[in-house]
């Protein structure tokens, strides 16, 4: 991690060790917000501003993603690799979808030409509900 900022010529600081370190253990793909909520009993000192910009750093030199999958807050991705999301309609959650490894991506869509528009790269997501909100629906439903 400490090799990842230094690569990159950024000054390895505790608190910018500490966001990074919190990002790529986390597979929510959380907001600043979260980060800072997160780090705050460890880092009293660190104000929101600096998780912040150290974010807006980290997605500059690609070692993370800024992703707005969910109305409101941006949200950020430690996998810096093209991949497809499911996103939660109940309450926001956002992960990774694991393809099986060696599992070649369908027909890759990327070359479908976009008329007017150059493809960068094409990410998948998945709609539905997530453990816990599919679990209390039943929930309501069995109420009823
Ligand atoms: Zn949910
Ligand atoms: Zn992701």
């Amino acid at each position: 991690m400490r090799e990842a900022l230094r690569v990159r010529g950024l000054k390895v600081t505790p608190q910018r060790l500490a966001i990074l370190e919190e990002l790529v253990g986390d597979p929510t793909h959380p907001t600043a917000a979260d980060l800072f909520e997160r780090l705050r009993p460890r880092l009293p000192s660190m104000s929101f501003a600096t998780v912040y910009n150290t974010l807006a750093v980290l997605t500059e030199q690609g070692l993370c993603v800024a992703t707005s999958l969910v109305a409101g807050a941006v949200r950020f991705d430690p996998n810096v690799e093209p991949h497809d999301h499911a996103v939660c309609d109940g309450c926001g959650l956002v992960v990774d979808v694991i393809l099986e490894r060696g599992a070649p991506r369908e027909a890759a869509p990327k070359q479908r030409p976009v008329s007017g528009f150059a493809v960068r790269v094409v990410e998948r997501i998945y709609r539905g509900l997530c453990v816990g909100c599919a679990a209390s629906q039943e929930l309501a439903a069995d109420a009823e």
